[in-house]
């Protein structure tokens, strides 16, 4: 992977879906991309001597652009799974998360996953969401290609519910001042986002290993999550 360029940084092509905040969005002052994970792969790649490109690739085209070449490294809040694990290769967990439900603020009918049974249910396509949405009886689930458009949809009033990652419903919550939407119930999973490269770019997932580690050491990893999270 990478592209070396006469008498420059050499460049890693890093890509992600950029509209689920805190993670990867657009800031809306200089229309940058920026998140947890473009902070992070920047810092993992200035580590390794690189600089790292971020742009925007549909959730469920990231995997694909690692396999094509189109793309060296994906990060985008991805949960490292056994499905997805036989495709790329993955870092060392770099941010625990798992799903929560959204519901509208003045829905007092769902309290817990159990309540979901029949009801009508938005998700991100590709996610671990939506596979975890469509073990619910006789939900129907609707699929959208991002998570921002997934919560529009329950604020439009066209579900009941948003199956999401819970640190990206929790910003949004907060973001929008919660006066349309709520979280309800426990975590229902426990999930660690891994960083993914293609199957045969070893050599790439072992320096982005190293560079993690070494992050984590010298307390950059520490001031990016404090940057992001506050805590
Ligand atoms: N963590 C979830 C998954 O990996 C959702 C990721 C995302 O929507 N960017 O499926």
């Amino acid at each position: 992977g990478g592209q070396q360029q006469a008498g420059q940084a050499k460049v890693l092509r890093a890509a992600g879906e950029a509209t689920f905040a805190p993670f990867e969005f657009q800031d809306e002052k200089t229309n940058e991309l920026t998140g947890f994970d473009v902070d992070l792969i920047k810092a993992i790649g200035k580590q390794m001597g690189y600089e790292v490109q971020y742009q925007n690739q549909s959730f469920d085209g990231l995997i694909p652009a690692l396999d094509s070449g189109n793309i060296d490294i994906a990060i985008s809040g991805m949960t490292i799974t056994s499905e997805r694990a036989q495709k790329v290769n993955f870092s060392k967990p770099y941010y625990k998360s798992g799903l929560t439900i959204l519901v509208k603020k003045d829905d007092d009918s769902i309290k817990g996953f159990k309540d979901l049974a029949g009801k009508n249910i938005a998700v991100q396509i590709g996610t671990t969401g939506s596979m975890e949405a469509k073990k619910i009886p006789d939900a129907k689930v609707r699929e959208f290609n991002s998570a921002a458009e997934a919560i529009m949809e329950l604020k439009a009033g066209g579900v009941d519910a948003v199956v999401n990652d819970m640190p990206v419903n929790e910003y949004y919550l907060v973001q929008s001042g919660g006066q349309e939407a709520k979280s309800v119930g426990e975590r229902l999973t426990s999930e660690d986002y891994g960083i993914a490269t293609a199957k045969k770019n070893t050599e790439l997932n072992e320096k982005i290993n190293k560079a993690l580690d070494e992050l984590k050491q010298n307390g950059e990893y520490e001031k990016i999550y404090v940057k992001w999270f506050g805590v």
